[in-house]
């Protein structure tokens, strides 16, 4: 039975939902004040590209909690109530109402902090100018709504080809606009794919009438009446009436400056338990670094995966159990059109910025048998396995196809974080069956012939 009389979290998003529930499962008579400091609880970005393109109608159904369903089961909900600041010592926290504008202190046994990120701006100048926007939270995802079938709206500009600008543009482009995506780096979503993967989505993308602008940066934005109406690269300039800024994020942080060590890219630092600097103060989510598997080190991955994860083991350590945090491999999966792709762990092309050593073999095999017609289901996959050349040891998987392949890069990423080689991959048992896959699985193919090109440079 936990000692801890009252928990404080903080932030309504993936990494404080999953705490809450993580206590109300352990130690429900635990009080428990869930703070969010906007006006909704428990909103989910990752939903707004189906709410953006009408799949989910409602935008209030993109969340997993509601105030009344968490009253109901015993939590103190507080919505449009900020936590200001914190007197780690005194185990108190300072409140903001935003709705009454009183303010009060509370008082914490453990305090779990999710404060998540916000979207970073560009520093360059025209940054008052209206409609630019940010593809993040609700009140975000309201007003791309509206744009999308703003009638004065044609031409929009995403800034950033990650994996959410590169979802805006989709939104965009099917809602009829003219899109043009610009990026720092030479191809779109280079954090999360090799060439062989973004070259051909790219191609979709440009037959969909989208302008993709890799290699630029953007030097101005130029407006006429007040609104947007040019995005100035160092290579051209693009007409807009719509910006849609998706170039990483911030973590929402400067307040904690005093009270929990944070890094000099404003990330709170925690230990393996989730723990921060400060007695009794736990942090997850976007607004900390996790463990990657492939590198045994630290990464900042902004994935809702991760503050799901975090936030179950902040809440159980919390209450007294001391579990380490197992490192993840950073596994995403995402659509463009027709193609479905996920990638976990690293990539060749990411292998430098993190000092590994890696090799990789690229597969190109159909989903089915051969004698499987593509009407019935068929398509070609393309799977590249990333692996340490010294003792084979796999770092990273790609896969993408027509069809729906992206569950085995979740096979892939247990494979890193359990530090499995090409060779037990190899011979690994995966099940066949024509109306599924092939006798051999990618996975195991891959595999095979890393092991024979990892063998024949020894010999
Ligand atoms: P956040 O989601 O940033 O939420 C933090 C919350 O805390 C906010 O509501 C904020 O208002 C509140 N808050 C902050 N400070 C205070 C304070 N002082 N007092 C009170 N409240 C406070 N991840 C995936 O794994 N899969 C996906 O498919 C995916 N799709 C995405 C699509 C989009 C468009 C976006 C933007 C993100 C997507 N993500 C996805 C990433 C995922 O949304 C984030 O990793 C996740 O939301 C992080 O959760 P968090 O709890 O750390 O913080």
């Amino acid at each position: 039975m936990s000692e801890v009389q009252k928990v404080i979290v903080v932030g309504s998003s993936h990494g404080g939902y999953e705490a809450v529930q993580q206590i109300l499962l352990d130690a429900p008579n635990t009080e428990i004040q869930w703070y969010e400091k906007g006006s909704f609880l428990s909103f989910l970005s990752c939903g707004m590209q189906l709410y953006l393109e009408g799949v989910v109608k409602d935008v209030n159904a993109v969340r997993y909690a509601t105030p009344e369903g968490e009253s109901a089961k015993g939590v103190h909900v507080f919505v449009q109530q900020e936590i200001t600041a914190i007197n780690a010592e005194a185990h108190t926290v300072h409140v903001l109402d935003h709705d009454s504008g009183e303010e009060r202190d509370e008082t914490y046994d453990k305090l779990i902090l999710s404060p998540g990120a916000v979207p970073a701006e560009i520093p360059v100048a025209g940054r008052e100018l209206k409609n630019i926007y940010a593809m993040r939270g609700r009140d975000w995802a309201i007003k791309l709504k509206a744009a999308t079938v703003n009638p004065d709206i044609t031409n929009v500009v995403v800034i950033g080809a990650g994996y959410i600008g590169i979802e805006a543009a989709e939104v965009f482009a099917k809602a009829g606009k003219h899109v043009t995506v610009i990026d720092l780096a030479d191809r779109i979503l280079p954090l999360y794919l090799d060439p062989e993967f973004t070259q051909p989505l790219t191609q979709t993308l440009s037959e969909h009438g989208l302008t993709i602008a890799t290699g630029q940066s953007v030097q101005r934005f130029e407006g006429q009446d007040g609104a947007i109406s040019k995005v100035v690269t160092d290579k051209a300039s693009y007409d807009a009436d719509l910006v849609i800024e998706s170039a990483g994020v911030r973590a929402n942080t400067a307040w904690l400056k005093d009270v929990v060590n944070i890094d000099n890219h404003g990330l709170i630092e925690v230990d393996d338990y989730q723990a921060t600097s400060a007695p009794d103060i736990y942090a997850v989510g976007d607004a900390t670094l996790v463990k990657f598997a492939p590198t045994d080190g630290y990464a900042h991955i902004a994935l809702a995966t991760n503050s799901r994860r975090q936030g179950r083991i902040a809440a159980r350590n919390a209450l007294g159990e001391h579990i380490a945090f197992p490192a993840v491999s950073g596994s995403s999966a995402l659509s463009v059109y027709d193609y479905k792709f996920a990638s976990t762990g690293i990539k060749e092309s990411t292998a430098a910025s993190y000092g590994i050593d890696s090799q990789s073999v690229l597969v190109k095999d159909s989903y089915r048998p051969p004698f499987v017609p593509d009407e019935a289901g068929n398509a070609e996959v393309l799977f590249k396995l990333t692996f340490s050349p010294s003792d084979g040891r796999i770092l990273g998987a790609q896969i993408m196809s027509t069809q729906d392949t992206t569950a085995n890069i979740n096979a892939m990423s247990l494979a890193i974080q359990q530090h499995v080689t090409v060779d037990q991959l190899a011979y690994a048992d995966f099940f066949f069956q024509p109306g599924f896959d092939r006798p051999w699985n990618i996975m195991n193919v891959a595999a095979q012939q890393a092991s024979r090109e990892i063998a024949s440079t020894k010999h």
